[in-house]
């Protein structure tokens, strides 16, 4: 065993982020992945310009995420009505140095395994293989715990354990065993993608509706050249009485359109056709929209969180998988900082812990779409001109504040150094050095 091995329990987003990250440093790493095989699960997600910096920074390229996603334009709210409340532009036309990125969460999450397999070879993550709890050790290293798909249990050693393993994390049960259970607060999500025709700008975000009951969709791929059509991703939601919890068994499952088409059987436009959107999709989920009460620490000693471990969150600001990316890369840069130890971890915690903490609560807060609410307050969600309703500046002024507050305030970003300075590496490892379990 590496004596500075890092340890990084799941391959997500998070997890593999950290991987790449960790390697590109010259710090060697393995990942344990609780399934025993990736497939590209999942829709859409939104990468936004300060991840997008950091994949950049990885050596991802433009032409890479193409292949996953396109580029965001515009990011709009719609009313009833059909009239617009709020729009603005996005990424690169925004002005920022980095595009925003629409992307398949599935294949964007293949491209960074494709990438750790590439870089850090094939036994990089061991599959199949779920960490169920972790040991520290007198001499200050750490044992992860970890339970193979033939039933057999190891442990794995390493200096540092990175718990990345997502909402249910097992890391995290046993760093704060007194954490109140998911917390669910009413809105339930269906999901799906459908190949359609893009509106607007071609690449936009459109939510449309009212803060209970709405519609957001976007495209997640190029257009294809020959029929116009791209994959379109669209997530339905509606917010119900959550007095007696989640009933339902899982928390991402297959259903069948008709169990709830009926909510949006009227929502039909001369621009869109949200029933057909529906009704046309391939697949579609449902799962409650979910997140976990903030803790006061992501660290234990030579143990830290990460990603939807550390903090789980309300998707209304679309922020969730790039901010296990950001993770991933403060970690690096703490590690590069202090070297391969809890002080790392440390410096780690205090920068994030506390904001990204109130994140979670200001997206439980409805996030960006709060302007809805707004419309509904005001005037019950139906207005001729949303000027007579929310102010120009005001609007302005909200969604600049959910900017500043998730990390990717314009100005600030455009001016900020690398997070890890090109070349930068924790002394005397050698970065093709791996270690197998
Ligand atoms: C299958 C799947 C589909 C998703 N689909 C969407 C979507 O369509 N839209 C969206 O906005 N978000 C989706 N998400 C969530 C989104 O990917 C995350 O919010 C975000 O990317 C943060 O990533 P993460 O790596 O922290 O967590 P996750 O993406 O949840 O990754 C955690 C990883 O850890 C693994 N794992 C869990 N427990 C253990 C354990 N004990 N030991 C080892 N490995 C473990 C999991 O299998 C998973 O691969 C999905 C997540 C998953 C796992």
């Amino acid at each position: 065993m590496t004596s500075n091995r890092v340890i990084i329990a799941g391959g997500g987003i998070g997890g593999l982020a950290t991987a790449l990250t960790l390697h590109q440093i010259g710090v060697p790493c393995i990942v344990f992945e609780a399934v025993r095989d990736l497939r590209p699960l999942g829709v859409g997600i939104n990468l936004q310009p300060n991840a997008v910096r950091e994949l950049y920074d990885l050596g991802i390229t433009r032409a890479e995420l193409d292949r996953v996603g396109l580029p965001a334009k515009e990011w709009a709210l719609v009313g009833l009505n059909g009239n617009d409340i709020y729009s603005e532009p996005r990424g690169l036309l925004a002005g920022y140095k980095w595009p925003q990125y629409a992307v398949h969460r599935g294949l964007f999450h293949m491209l960074l395994h494709e990438k750790v397999v590439e870089r850090i070879g094939p036994d990089a993550v061991k599959l199949g293989s779920k960490v169920t709890g972790y040991r520290k050790n007198g001499d200050g290293s750490v044992s992860a715990l970890v339970e193979h798909a033939d039933g057999a249990t190891t442990e794995a050693k390493g200096a540092l354990l990175v718990g990345a393993d997502g909402i249910h994390s097992s890391v995290r049960a046993q760093m704060h065993p007194a954490q109140p259970p998911i917390h669910w607060g009413g809105a339930v999500m269906w999901r799906g993608t459908t190949w359609g025709k893009p509106i607007r700008s071609g690449s936009s975000f459109v939510g449309l509706g009212t803060h209970r009951h709405r519609m957001v969709f976007y495209p997640i791929s190029h257009p294809d050249p020959h029929t116009g059509l791209a994959m379109i991703n669209w997530i339905a939601e509606v917010t119900m009485d959550n007095a007696d919890g989640w009933k339902q068994s899982g928390w991402f499952r297959p259903v069948s359109t008709h169990e709830f088409i009926h909510h949006f059987e009227s929502w039909i436009w001369d621009w869109l056709d949200v029933p057909a959107l529906i009704r046309k999709a391939d697949s579609a989920f449902e799962n409650p929209m979910i997140d976990r009460d903030p803790v006061t620490t992501w660290r234990d000693g030579p143990v830290v969180l990460l990603g939807d471990a550390a903090h789980a969150m309300y998707p209304t600001g679309s922020n969730g998988g790039s901010q296990a990316i950001i993770d991933a890369r403060v970690l690096g840069a703490a590690i590069v900082e202090h070297g391969v130890a809890p002080q790392a971890l440390a410096a780690f915690d205090g920068k994030l812990c506390g904001p990204i903490s109130q994140l979670i609560l200001r997206n439980r807060g409805a996030g960006p779409f709060g302007l809805l609410n707004m419309v509904d307050e005001r005037c019950g969600g139906t207005f001729d001109n949303i000027d007579d309703v929310i102010p120009p500046k005001e609007r302005a002024d909200f969604m600049a504040g959910y900017r500043a507050a998730a990390g990717f305030a314009m100005d600030t970003l455009n001016k900020a150094p690398q997070t890890i300075a090109a070349g930068a590496r924790v002394g005397g490892v050698a970065a093709s050095q791996h270690a197998s379990a």
